[in-house]
């Protein structure tokens, strides 16, 4: 059974002016697709074809470098889409909004925590809130890796994540990477964070 890129549940252009068109079309039918199909090429004919994305990545030291890189692609831009689909939630509530305050003591400060996360993780890579032995934590990873990989710092359930590779938002926002994480803060989705949060 080999993976299958993610449609979209809106079109390219229902981000912007945040995330413009241009950028989300190519991120998903080349980014996302590239990871995608590398990904079953990479798990070809080996007994990770019949595993959940999820367990190939909690096992993830023990698989190939092509394994690391196309398997966090793929699971992490499945993430991202989900995360940011207009339509939901503007700001967290209920359960979501109490670990929130619990772990970070307001909204705001876990913005920061957040928006700091993002924008100083060097080079590619993301930032995420992760769910971790039921309290919520901010961590950035490098590449596509994420925080179910055995190889990760903070490991946990990642419930929000931002891709800051250059792809993500060079087209509209050049060098100025803290502008496309204050644009991703707006069009965060909480109903789907919290969806992810209940798991
Ligand atoms: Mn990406």
């Amino acid at each position: 059974m080999a993976f299958k890129l993610q449609d979209l549940s809106y079109s390219y252009t229902a981000l912007e002016p945040h995330i413009d068109a241009r950028t989300m079309e190519i991120h998903h039918t080349k980014h996302h697709a590239g990871y995608t199909n590398n990904l079953n090429n990479a798990i070809s004919g080996t007994a990770l074809e019949n595993k959940s994305i999820e367990e190939i990545l909690k096992g993830i030291s023990g698989h190939s470098v092509a394994v690391r890189n196309n398997g966090g692609g793929y699971y992490n831009h499945n993430l991202y889409w989900d995360v940011i689909a207009p339509g939901g939630a503007t700001n967290p509530q209920g359960e979501l909004l109490d670990a929130i305050n619990e772990s970070f003591d307001s909204v705001e400060k876990f913005r920061e925590a957040f928006v700091q996360a993002a924008i100083t993780r060097f080079g590619s890579g993301w930032a995420w809130l992760v769910l971790q032995n039921n309290k919520l934590v901010v961590s950035s990873t490098p590449n596509q890796d994420n925080p179910l990989m055995d190889v990760a710092d903070v490991k946990g359930t990642p419930i929000l994540g931002i891709d800051v590779w250059e792809h993500a938002y060079y087209l509209n926002y050049q060098n100025r990477r803290p502008d496309y994480v204050n644009a991703f803060w707006k069009l965060i989705n909480w109903d789907e964070v919290a969806r992810r949060f209940k798991g």
